[in-house]
């Protein structure tokens, strides 16, 4: 299998921080760049956390591009008082990680991701881990992309199970609905990696202990930010089994869809302020019976993707 190319579209955020360590470890990927978005924290934040990361995994030749500060139907962006309890103020779980020297590509995001589409179409994976805002942007800019980009996974949404931020809605989709929206019924090829299976997927300080033994700064400093993590998800109560590894889970799947079990559906997201269910990812019932663009992932094998992950995190942390 020849090497795909990978853009990550990052709210880094602590499990995206992981989904940067797991895409940069693969034999598979061939990371071409990271767009900036909102979300676990502001897009600068989030940027700077990604400039950070990559030098600290010795990735230092993968670009960094900054995308939307803001939903499509917002003026600004103030980060959620429960992404920062579960992310730390700076995002990766208040752990001091070396100050990268290089700084963001003087290259939008949205133009990054449309020149990519062109250059690359079928090789390449498009894989958001935060708000839809960028490539909803970037659909309306240049429509054709829809068919070109030969694939996107993103980490959002919940089809079976109830939602993280209302029953309804999960974190990244509430960010902004009316771009999610956009894109289910628009983007081609794209798998749903939601809430229903990345809940099943649950990492514990047994793994963490086990990088920070490798005794390498990058185990240090990945076990400290997980471990953040970790302990938030014991403290507020989300699940004392373990931390869910919501966005690595999303770039495994892209690559090796085996991990999960899909359901070919044509989706929307609801909107409508007073309706209840804001932000809800569902089947679109006026497309029920034409072909279908869209697959979301509802089981998934949890055990060999967690230990796969952990194997993937040990080499890159070595
Ligand atoms: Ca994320």
């Amino acid at each position: 299998m020849s090497r795909k190319k990978m853009i990550l579209d990052l709210d880094t955020g602590i499990d995206d921080a992981l989904a940067l360590a797991y895409a940069i470890g693969h034999d598979d990927i061939d990371l071409i760049g990271i767009i900036a978005t909102y979300g676990n924290a502001l897009t600068n934040v989030t940027a700077k956390n990604s400039l950070d990361l990559l030098d600290l995994l010795g990735a230092h030749d993968v670009p960094v591009f900054i995308g939307e500060s803001h939903s499509s139907t917002t003026s600004d962006f103030t980060v959620m008082p429960i992404s920062q309890a579960i992310h730390g103020q700076n995002g990766i779980g208040d752990v001091e990680v070396a100050a990268s020297t290089r700084s963001v590509d003087s290259q939008n995001g949205i133009d990054f991701l449309i020149e990519a589409a062109h250059q690359y179409k079928d090789e390449l994976i498009y894989l958001p881990t935060g708000p839809l805002t960028n490539l909803a942007k970037a659909l309306e800019k240049d429509p054709s992309i829809a068919k070109l980009i030969g694939q996107t996974t993103l980490m959002g949404g919940a089809l079976t199970v109830p939602g993280n931020v209302t029953p309804f809605t999960e974190a990244n989709i509430h960010q902004d609905p009316e771009a999610a929206d956009y894109v289910f019924k628009n983007q081609e090829n794209l798998t749903m990696v939601g809430l229903d299976v990345t809940l099943r997927t649950l990492l514990t300080k047994k793994h963490t202990q086990e990088w920070r033994d490798l005794g390498t700064t990058a185990g240090q400093n990945y076990a400290d930010i997980m471990d953040y993590y970790i302990d938030a998800y014991y403290n507020l109560d989300i699940d004392k089994k373990g931390a869910a590894l919501h966005d690595p889970l999303a770039v495994a799947v892209a690559v090796d869809p085996s991990y999960v079990t899909t359901l070919d559906l044509n989706m929307q997201v609801t909107y409508d302020q007073e309706s209840g269910d804001y932000g809800r990812t569902i089947g679109d019932k006026a497309k029920l019976l034409e072909p279908t663009i869209s697959k979301a992932a509802v089981l998934v094998d949890q055990d060999r993707f967690v230990s796969d992950f952990q194997q993937m995190m040990l080499k890159v942390l070595a």
